[in-house]
């Protein structure tokens, strides 16, 4: 499956605040953006003209990097939201945070949203008794998360959980059982991705 292999810290040091995109590392002082705050690459320390676009554009790099889509993926994402009901912005955010592997990382079974998607896509967990293998699953209201029994990731998943402070409103997660559940679909505020998704939407709709 495709995805960005990229490296991680330099699209923190791009965005100018921490993405979290390493797990373990992003916590400890080894942070790319703890040590280097200033844009990668030759003129990163130079002076950058913003303009309208370029804010719109940074924006949406930030999202798509956050949950860790390709382009084509993240555009059919707006434009699958752009067709529903609803706050545009909103509707985007909420269908990146209904994705199998980001519920995985916001219940705290994985150090990341990469590491998450891993395990998903290895088959280490079950959507209500079933194996799903595929991140992207759009997961719904009172669907229960857990782990497939006999999986070989277990510590891995038991190890993450040991990272996690605490878990999203939405969600309830028994770190003890290795299972969560999606209480329901989260509301904006409810979503603590550091993005403003109307400056995506000005950027698509042009
Ligand atoms: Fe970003 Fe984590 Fe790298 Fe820090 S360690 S720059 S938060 S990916």
């Amino acid at each position: 499956m495709a995805r960005d292999l990229g490296p991680k810290c330099r699209v923190c040091r791009r965005e100018g605040m921490k993405l979290f995109l390493k797990g373990e590392r992003c916590l400890t002082e080894k942070c790319a953006i703890e040590r280097r705050s200033y844009p990668p690459g030759e003129h990163g320390r130079g002076r950058i003209k913003q303009s309208e676009y370029l804010l719109q554009l940074r924006e949406k790099q930030k999202a798509r990097r956050y949950y860790g889509l390709l382009e084509k993926q993240f555009r059919n994402y707006y434009e699958k939201a752009s067709k529903q009901q609803g706050i545009t912005g909103e509707v985007l955010l909420r269908m990146l945070e209904l994705r199998l592997d980001n519920v995985v990382y916001r219940l705290g079974f994985a150090a990341s949203r990469s590491q998450a998607r891993q395990l998903v896509r290895h088959g280490h967990f079950q959507v209500n008794g079933r194996r799903v293998n595929i991140p992207s699953f759009q997961v719904r209201a009172d669907q229960i998360i857990s782990t497939r029994p006999g999986s070989s990731a277990e510590q891995v998943i038991r190890d993450a959980t040991d990272l996690t402070a605490s878990v999203a409103p939405w969600l309830q997660a028994d770190h003890d059982n290795l299972t969560g559940k999606v209480l329901r679909a989260p509301e904006r505020t409810e979503i603590d991705t550091p993005v403003s998704e109307q400056l995506i939407v000005e950027l698509y709709s042009k």
